[in-house]
């Protein structure tokens, strides 16, 4: 039998990006002797102290150096002496972009143990995925001002959907809900905006008829909104455009409790480049260095990676190490009100795992 191997290229970044990559590699190394395949790990240093010294966050061909790994663990980027805008223009957009990771994948579970802002909510009532388009609609370049400081200024953005574009992520959704709970949920606004919304309801009517056997629902995306925090146990899939997925990727999270906890996988589902994997949390400077930095997303985002890598027996191992941490009062970091430190949550894993 071949002995399965995957080439990661790690991103740390800054802060404590380096503290729960390094966190995360421990438990997915256990995961890969416990389910015997093997990873191979290739750092970069790609971060603002790089930038610091250098005056570029990568080298000039960085996205061809991390191309032909299987996938890209990434920490967290941006640190206060350098603009956000140069530490996200300089690394995680390129990536994203050049690498065409048009799928951005949040899962929004209810854990045991997380304090849920909506009243009575068990975490069977929470339980769904984000599926954000990540590469056009509403974030366009396109556009400009007129008249610019006269009276009659105006300023005007051209959001652009394009059939590829809305078919592939309608594909990564309908996929996704075949291997759960088989139901869609699309995020739209035909209603308001008379032309980008008309079609992408078009798309996801086209994507509905060639997944006979997913249910499917739409809303407009301010009824959405209220539902997550109303109804959260009416979804398992939700898909939406690059804008209203930005703000529902944010949201889901909060209405989990899980903010502090949240992955995020940015992803090129045809597997042509490699998919990045990365907490959604930042850099921390107020407790980097300290060692008391909550793993837990990085530790998920981890279990997302394998999960892609075709590792699903292991990411089911690792998320359910994970939730046996966070359940458990004397085994949570102090952000979530418990008394570890990182390394002592990293060893509660690796013994649930
Ligand atoms: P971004 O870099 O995405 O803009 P941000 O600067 O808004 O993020 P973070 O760096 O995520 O925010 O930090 C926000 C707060 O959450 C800080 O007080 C930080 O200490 C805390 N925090 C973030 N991640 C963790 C973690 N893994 N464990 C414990 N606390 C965390
Ligand atoms: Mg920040």
């Amino acid at each position: 039998m071949n002995h399965r191997r995957h080439r990661i290229a790690t991103i740390p970044g800054d802060g404590i990006g380096h503290e729960v990559i390094e966190a995360g590699q421990e438990v997915l190394e256990a995961a890969a002797r416990k389910f015997g395949f093997s990873l191979n790990w290739t750092e970069f240093d790609w971060s603002c102290d790089r930038f610091q010294n250098t005056g570029q966050m990568m080298p000039e061909d960085g996205i061809d150096l991390v191309r032909e790994y299987d996938a890209i663990y990434l920490g967290a980027v941006g640190w206060p002496t350098v603009p956000d805008h140069v530490s996200l223009w300089g690394l995680l957009i390129p990536l994203r972009r050049e690498l065409d990771l048009y799928a951005n994948v949040r899962p929004v579970k209810l854990f045991e143990g997380v304090k849920c802002p909506l009243a009575d909510r068990k975490p069977e009532d929470i339980d769904f995925v984000v599926v954000r388009e990540n590469v056009e609609g509403e974030y366009s370049k396109i556009g400009g001002r007129l008249y610019e400081g006269t009276p009659q200024e105006a300023a005007n953005q051209v959001a652009m959907f394009t059939r590829h574009g809305t078919d592939r992520i309608m594909e990564v959704a309908f996929d996704l809900a075949k291997r759960r709970r088989k139901h869609v949920t699309s995020a739209t606004k035909s209603n308001g905006i008379v032309h980008t919304m008309p079609f992408w309801d078009e798309r996801f009517k086209a994507a509905t008829a060639r997944h006979a056997g997913v249910e499917t629902a739409a809303y407009h995306i301010d009824i959405l909104a209220a539902h997550f925090v109303l109804h959260p146990d009416w979804f398992d899939v939700v898909v939406a455009s690059n804008l209203f997925g930005d703000i529902l990727s944010d949201l889901g999270p909060a209405v989990a409790g899980s903010i502090g906890i949240a992955p995020s996988a940015n992803l090129n589902p045809a597997r042509k480049t490699p998919s990045m994997f990365e907490p959604v949390h930042g850099s921390a400077p107020d407790i980097a260095g300290k060692g008391i930095a909550n793993p837990a997303a990085a530790i998920w985002a981890g279990a997302m990676m394998l999960e892609h890598l075709g590792e699903t027996q292991a990411a089911e191992a690792v998320i359910n190490a994970m939730a046996t941490t966070l359940a458990q009062n004397e085994t949570r970091t102090a952000d979530l009100g418990g008394t570890e430190d990182t390394r002592q949550s990293v060893a509660a894993v690796l013994a649930a795992l």
